[in-house]
């Protein structure tokens, strides 16, 4: 699943790509993916509006449209947003909903396993819709300190450590990738217990959490072997290169040179050094 610095690369590019333009037109070719309301409402609302700005908030895009209503995109598994400048070009074979603009260029949306959506919300009820999302902070905001995480994790004495960085309410964005390697660059066991983390063990964990995010954010993300993330070019990630444990299983460990293991973890696959991870 495309998690935070995979979306915020999508966020970035469709700024420079999309932003000002006005939809001209929208073909939907599966109706599940707009969810809440009919095609036929959602075609009213969004043709004719134009792109005022896109933003993100934990894993999910938000489009805000300059009619009062904003577009709310969860990739989910294996979601993609492809832009193309010219509108003949060709389409994927599970491109669900295409957005015209009206300079031809246009926005694909694929998705093969159908998990995504894209939702219409008026821009008033954005804040009222992610609080009933109940996310956690943002990890990479300035007021994301380290007396913040400190504290977020005092709540959670009995927590293992990888699976809570991954819940959504604790702290927003990181999922299955970025909580492995956020334990392996803190040299943390993933299922340690919160409790029995010292100061040190702490502070080298947020310290690799936020170095780690923004490094993929830099390297456009991570597309893993099962992954469908793509960048709006259909590019993919550059991160893959820079893992350190993530599906590395059986494979020498970069630091201490032992196999790094894989075990289940909260019903997810987990890799982590059993030589240098304490
Ligand atoms: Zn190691």
């Amino acid at each position: 699943m495309p998690e935070l610095p995979e979306v915020e690369t999508i966020k970035n590019q469709l700024k420079a790509k999309i932003k000002s333009k006005t939809i001209k037109k929208i073909e939907v070719k599966l109706s599940k993916i707009v969810k809440d309301t009919s095609v036929v409402f959602f075609k009213k609302k969004v043709i004719g509006s134009k792109i005022k700005n896109i933003e993100r908030r934990a894993k999910l895009l938000i489009i805000h449209l300059n009619n009062g209503y904003s577009l709310v995109v969860h990739l989910k598994l294996s979601g993609q947003l492809i832009y193309y400048p010219k509108l003949e070009q060709k389409k994927e074979k599970y491109t669900h909903l295409i957005y015209y603009f009206s300079d031809n260029s246009c926005l694909c949306y694929n998705d093969l396993r159908q998990f995504g959506y894209v939702k219409l919300i008026k821009t008033i009820d954005l804040e009222k819709f992610f609080q009933q999302k109940d996310l956690g902070p943002e990890p990479l905001a300035k007021n994301f300190t380290f007396k913040k995480f400190k504290e977020l994790l005092s709540k959670r004495p009995n927590s293992k450590i990888k699976p809570l960085l991954m819940n959504q309410s604790f702290i927003a964005g990181i999922g299955n990738i970025y909580a492995q390697e956020a334990c392996w660059g803190a040299q943390i066991l993933p299922f340690r217990l919160v409790k029995s983390l010292k100061e040190k063990e702490t502070e080298k964990l947020y310290h690799y959490l936020i170095k780690i995010l923004k490094l993929a954010i830099k390297n456009k993300g991570t597309t893993a072997a099962d992954a469908h993330y793509v960048d709006v070019q259909g590019r993919a990630g550059n991160y893959k290169s820079k893992l350190k444990v993530y599906q590395r299983q059986n494979k020498r460990c970069f630091r201490c040179q032992q196999k790094i293991k894989r075990i289940k973890l909260g019903g997810r696959g987990t890799c982590y050094c059993p030589g240098c991870q304490k």
